[in-house]
């Protein structure tokens, strides 16, 4: 489904993992650019629903244009978001978007070659898809469900620890 937001699940967990290495927002772009062309074929009803985009090799190339179109599209999000503040605005380095995009596309093809028969992987090496079934797909959405909440509690929880310790750092040093 184009712009299904359970991508956004292990998005959370992969964030609360790597914490500043990894960017969110770049992430967010990549799962829509991976989904504009089964979008344009359901509108327009012709096509393979997930065709080249949703293909490891259709993957490499869609991380590449979303990390090349994303980064400064994510600063401006985040902006926008008040994530990111007028003086010291957050500057996504280019290592972070890339490797953001790479996990978020290769993410996509993995998830959604479980869910859906006319995913590819492999293509043109091998026709068949393995992941299909691999997992049933309300089981599927639960883990994604469950690893965005398991992220964002780690991700908060780990925040705090952070906050409280440099709070405990200031009085020490006070
Ligand atoms: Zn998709």
């Amino acid at each position: 489904m184009p712009f299904t937001p359970i991508h956004m699940g292990p998005g959370i967990l992969f964030k609360s993992i790597l914490q500043g290495s990894f960017s969110l927002m770049v992430f967010g772009w990549t799962q829509i650019v991976m989904d504009v062309q089964p979008l344009i074929v359901m509108i327009s009803g012709e096509g393979h629903l997930h065709g080249f985009t949703h293909t490891y090799i259709g993957a490499v190339i869609i991380a590449i244009f979303a990390a090349l179109s994303g980064k400064y599209l994510s600063e401006l999000g985040l902006k926008l978001l008040g994530v990111s503040k007028k003086i010291n605005p957050i500057s996504i380095t280019w290592w972070v978007v890339f490797l953001s995009a790479f996990i978020g596309s290769f993410s996509h093809v993995l998830l959604d070659s479980i869910m859906h028969s006319d995913v590819e992987p492999f293509f043109p090496f091998m026709m068949d898809n393995q992941f299909l079934g691999l997992i049933s797909v309300p089981m599927l959405h639960k883990v994604c469900l469950y690893s965005g909440l398991f992220g964002a509690a780690i991700y908060f929880g780990f925040n705090l620890k952070v906050k409280r310790e440099s709070k405990a750092d200031n009085k020490r040093e006070l």
